[in-house]
Order: C-alpha cells, then sequence, then structure tokens
C-alpha cells in the first residue's frame, strides 16, 4: 500500500518535469497550456492564433496567410490552398452539379446559385388575394 503510494506520486511529479521539459524546447508558437494534448498547435499570427489538434492541420491553415497554393487544377492552372477547394472548383470544368432544386429541375454546381435560384420558386405577393 505504502508502495504502490509512493510509486504514483513520483509518476505525478516525472510527468510535471516532462511536461516543464516539453514547454522549454518547444518552438515558440508552440504553447502549452493546462489542455495540453487537446489544441497544442496555435497559428504564430497575431491577428489569427487559431487552435489545432494536429500540427498537420497548422501547416494547411499557414498557407492561407503565407499564399501558398498546392493544390493546382490540371485543366486551367488555377491554383488553392486546400483539396477541398480544388475539388469544388474542378466542377466547372466537369459540369458536376450535385446541388438539384426541388420545385423544378434545375441543378447547380455551387450551393449558393442553387439559394440564388430557389428564390425565383417563392411568389413575392403571397399575401395579397
Ligand atoms: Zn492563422
Ligand atoms: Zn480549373
Ligand atoms: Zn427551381
Amino acid at each position: 500500500m505504502k508502495e504502490a503510494s509512493r510509486s504514483f506520486s513520483a509518476k505525478a511529479e516525472l510527468l510535471v518535469t516532462i511536461r516543464k521539459q516539453i514547454c522549454h524546447a518547444s518552438p515558440p508558437y508552440v504553447v502549452w497550456t493546462s489542455v495540453v494534448g487537446e489544441r497544442p498547435f496555435e497559428c504564430p499570427v497575431d491577428t489569427c492564433r487559431r487552435r489545432f489538434t494536429q500540427s498537420s492541420s497548422l501547416t494547411t491553415h499557414m498557407r492561407t496567410h503565407s499564399g501558398a497554393r498546392p493544390y493546382v487544377c490540371g485543366r486551367c492552372g488555377r491554383a488553392f490552398a486546400d483539396s477541398s477547394t480544388l475539388k469544388k472548383h474542378v466542377r466547372v470544368h466537369t459540369g458536376a452539379r450535385p446541388y438539384h432544386c426541388d420545385v423544378c429541375p434545375a441543378a447547380f454546381s455551387q450551393s449558393g446559385n442553387l439559394r440564388r435560384h430557389r428564390r425565383i420558386h417563392v411568389p413575392v405577393n403571397s399575401s395579397q388575394p
């Protein structure tokens, strides 16, 4: 019993020591707070300071500040910062229209276009007889 409690406190002490060392060794943009391990990767840009759970997410996010656009469209050469934006863009070439109007057969490549189109089905004078 005595033995077990001693080893527990020794472990706790060791953990504190490790955390202190990590804190000391980390690059300045990695801020270790009381929630160590939750979102330890912070954007170093003063006006942003967004936090991420993975370093890869931070790396992708940093492209929005640096202007790096590694995802290039093979058809028109336009470049994008992340793969999801490129995927959305490629639809303008493939003609894919995943957004269908639920009233008429019209379909659109962008959700915003469908929203705009949807307004034509709303009667303007619906409250009037
Ligand atoms: Zn940022
Ligand atoms: Zn393109
Ligand atoms: Zn419609």
